[in-house]
């Protein structure tokens, strides 16, 4: 008999899902999404890089330049993706997963670490060169947050994108007016 496998594991299927996450994002330059997931793998939260939740954002700057000050840049204003989805958990995060799309900075570093969360599944770590990146490995050190680097492999996009073919055939097959 063959032996029947999911077309995609549990950390695929999560890293997807941050991914989804980071397309909601508005900012112009860094997307980044992420989920929290308990030890069932149930979802527990999700987030995305933005202003504050409900805040007119046309009064707000996306600007990245910091020579005309913290206050006139996104930094003084965005809520990260991790921070976002903390904010947003309807329970606890103790012993859970964060997969994030892009490694987290000290600032959500803290966050984390202070809501116990065990581990951080990532996709880039394109700052690890950043002070910021090295004091998130410091604090996920000292805390005994573990943290690992994942793959997406063009096979799993090519199989979703397959999945997703499908199912607008399906849908299309169906009869829309
Ligand atoms: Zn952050």
């Amino acid at each position: 008999m063959t032996e029947v496998t999911a077309p995609l594991s549990w950390d695929e299927y999560f890293m997807l899902q941050a991914m989804m996450a980071s397309f909601r994002s508005k900012d112009p330059s860094t997307k980044v999404g992420s989920v929290f997931v308990d030890s069932d793998n149930h979802q527990i939260s999700m987030g995305y890089n933005g202003f504050i939740a409900g805040i007119d954002e046309s009064k707000l700057p996306w600007t990245k330049d910091l020579e005309s000050g913290l206050e006139n840049t996104k930094y003084g204003y965005v809520v990260h993706a991790e921070a976002n989805a903390i904010l947003h958990a309807p329970r606890s995060l103790t012993g859970s997963v964060c997969y994030v799309t892009l490694f987290p900075c000290n600032e959500c570093a803290k966050l984390i670490a202070s809501k116990k969360v065990s581990e951080i599944v990532f996709l880039s770590d394109k700052h690890q060169d950043k002070e910021h990146t090295r004091m998130a490995k410091r604090i996920f050190d000292l805390t005994e947050v573990k943290y690992r680097q994942m793959e997406v492999t063009p096979t799993l996009l090519e199989k979703l994108q397959q999945h997703l073919g499908s199912l607008l055939h399906d849908v299309n097959c169906g009869g829309i007016k």
